[in-house]
């Protein structure tokens, strides 16, 4: 099975919870891991999700780690242009890693189905 990672700032959380709504079946298919503060709000639309820190704590770097050892399919990041984050390094560092292995990323809904239906249809 594949995994999926979802990531979304404060602004976004609301757009990533519809975002899963509408690709719900497709990721029934993955395994689903996301920050702490997002996956949160995803089970509660009744996906499985294995739950990491909180972006600020740490998050963000869990999940860079598991892509960086070859464990994400696909990272669906949904980020705040307008906001600014403590944890800024560790967004650059997420992005560098999967650039560096070559996973792919989404930061907006409109690529994520892209992702999804690459990868899970
Ligand atoms: P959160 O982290 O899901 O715990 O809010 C996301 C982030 O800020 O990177």
């Amino acid at each position: 099975m594949k995994t999926i990672a979802l990531i979304a700032h404060d602004g976004k959380k609301a757009e990533m919870v519809a975002f899963v709504k509408d690709h719900i079946e497709s990721l029934r298919k993955a395994n689903i891991v996301a920050t702490g503060t997002t996956g949160s709000h995803v089970l509660k639309t009744g996906l499985d999700v294995d739950l990491k820190l909180s972006g600020p704590k740490g998050g963000d770097a869990q999940i860079a780690a598991m892509a960086a050892e070859g464990k994400i399919a696909g990272i669906i990041f949904f980020r705040d242009p307008l906001g600014q984050h403590p944890h800024e390094p560790d967004i650059q560092m997420l992005m560098r890693i999967s650039d560096l292995y070559n996973v792919p990323l989404a930061t907006n809904p409109a690529t994520g189905s892209l992702i999804i239906e690459g990868l899970l249809a």
